[in-house]
């Protein structure tokens, strides 16, 4: 740490990222990416063009993007707020309405909720989730502070069915729900819809799982105008200009191919659930995906354990240091061809110490 950090942020930390390797030889299953390229749409979108433009700024509303996925949710372009990735927008949230009531949120979930607040000076609570990991809508009701929800949530995988939400947002109109629909895409239903009834709402999405464009960072927010306004605000005030105009050309096109969305998000899934079952095979313990990635504890050895061996074979996966879900492991789901791969490697690691074995 350098003399001159401000204080209010010495002895922070940032949010862990996975690790990142570019090796063909390395299976990255760690950051919930897909292992799919972007649709040919997308490809197509970045033309000369608009690669000759680069020497001027881009929209600085990012009118097309937003009237894209506006057009997708049958919206009004009023109603959704674009930025560089949905991390971003989580955090104009936090920033723009987090202040003096503060926000709760589930003890198990996305650990960036947490380091927003800590770096914000936004206050919060943890909720804690049942011991099967699910969210109790119930202990939302009368929490006193804003609402944040991954939902699906992670790295659970689990779902909470959308009466669920609406009743969490009818406890209490005069507190903000921000429901964080990252992994939605993967068969699930969204709650955009409830923004007609509901004006403290906010529903936030990404880009970069389902519609295979993690690179291009591009995230948004749908909730009624007034508080589309206020994100706006925060944009303004610090980075105008976030989306790069390749970026929104390329969020354009992904919008509007759906039906490539929605077929590579079943190969996902006929993969997941064929993975899972490979795993309990094997004396896995995994609980029930609705995302990408499947979560489980695995037979004989610790998570940290079979996290290392798995690394020296190759393939990068996630473990976690919080005590309620240390001895749980994160897989994000890759391509048929890959799982067949990580299979027969993951059966290299636990059957690599005969005496683990007889245990
Ligand atoms: C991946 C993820 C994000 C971040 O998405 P970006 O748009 O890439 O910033 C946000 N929330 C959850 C729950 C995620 O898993």
């Amino acid at each position: 740490m350098g003399k001159f950090l401000s204080t209010r942020f010495q002895g922070k930390d940032g949010y862990h990222l996975g690790e990142r390797s570019k090796s063909r030889s390395i299976i990255k299953l760690n950051s919930n990416e897909s292992p799919f390229p972007p649709s040919p749409e997308v490809l197509a979108s970045v033309t000369k063009d608009l690669l000759e433009e680069q020497n001027f700024y881009s929209d600085p509303k990012s009118r097309r993007l937003t009237e894209a996925v506006a057009g997708y949710y049958g919206v009004d372009a009023g109603e959704v707020f674009v930025d560089s990735g949905s991390d971003v927008v989580l955090s104009y949230c936090m920033l723009a309405f987090g202040s003096g009531r503060g926000f709760c949120f589930p003890d198990v979930t996305y650990a960036f909720y947490k380091t927003f607040s800590e770096f914000f000076d936004v206050p919060y609570t943890e909720i804690p989730v049942k011991a099967d990991f699910s969210i109790n809508a119930e202990d939302y009701f009368n929490s006193g502070r804003h609402v944040l929800i991954a939902n699906p949530n992670a790295p659970s995988g689990l779902v909470l069915g959308i009466d669920e939400i609406e009743r969490i947002v009818e406890s209490d109109p005069d507190r903000l729900v921000i429901i964080d629909e990252a992994y939605v895409d993967y068969q699930n239903e969204s709650c955009i819809p409830l923004i007609q009834r509901h004006k403290n709402l906010v529903v936030v999405q990404t880009m970069s799982k389902s519609r295979n464009l993690a690179g291009a960072r591009i995230g948004f927010a749908v909730s009624a105008a007034e508080n589309i306004e206020d994100l706006a605000t925060m944009k303004a005030a610090f980075n105008p200009d976030s989306i790069n105009s390749i970026s929104e050309a390329m969020g354009c096109a992904a919008m509007k191919d759906s039906s490539y969305m929605r077929e590579y998000v079943k190969k996902i899934v006929f993969t997941r659930e064929k993975t899972r079952e490979e795993l309990q095979r094997r004396g896995f313990e995994v609980l029930k995906s609705h995302t990408n990635f499947l979560f489980f504890k695995p037979p004989y050895l610790s998570a940290e354990e079979f996290c290392k061996r798995l690394k020296e074979k190759g393939v990068l996966v996630r473990h976690y240091t919080q005590p309620r879900i240390n001895s749980y492991v994160r897989m994000t789901i890759g391509s048929e061809d890959q799982m067949k791969e990580v299979l027969s490697r993951i059966d290299s690691v636990l059957y690599k110490d005969p005496v683990a074995l007889q245990a």
